[in-house]
């Protein structure tokens, strides 16, 4: 979508990826909760979690967990601990409309979430 801000950093157009493939790609969150913040997006454009519907998204959603814990070990944020969450929907705070995967660590986590 050509007013996306995250289809143009997933596009290159802006911005610096950290990692991509031919699904996703993934970049250091600019508002960091956590020493370590990377969001996950796919590089077509899905503007929530609740959009996935098709056969070939199921794929892709697997895809981004196996990236994340790619990116975790990366980020040596693996074995102490991460998180990976989605904000769907206003309520939950979703405040871009292209879907991302938040992937934080590097510091201990309360519950619940705020
Ligand atoms: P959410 O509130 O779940 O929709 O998360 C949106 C996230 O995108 C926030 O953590 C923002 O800090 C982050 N964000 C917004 N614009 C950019 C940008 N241009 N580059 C990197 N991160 C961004």
């Amino acid at each position: 979508m050509s007013d996306c801000i995250f289809c143009k950093i997933a596009q290159k157009e802006i911005g610096t990826l950290i990692y991509e493939d031919e699904l996703v790609a993934a970049f250091d969150d600019a508002n960091p909760q956590a020493p370590v913040h990377v969001l996950i997006v796919p590089k077509k454009h899905i503007e929530k979690l609740l959009d996935v519907t098709q056969d070939e998204d199921k794929f892709l959603l697997g895809h981004i967990l196996v990236i994340a814990n790619t990116i975790a070990r990366e980020r040596s944020i693996a074995e102490a601990g991460y998180r990976v969450v989605v904000n769907c929907n206003r309520e939950a705070g979703q405040s871009v409309w292209h879907l991302h995967f938040h992937l934080l660590g590097g510091r201990k986590m309360s519950w619940p979430p705020g």
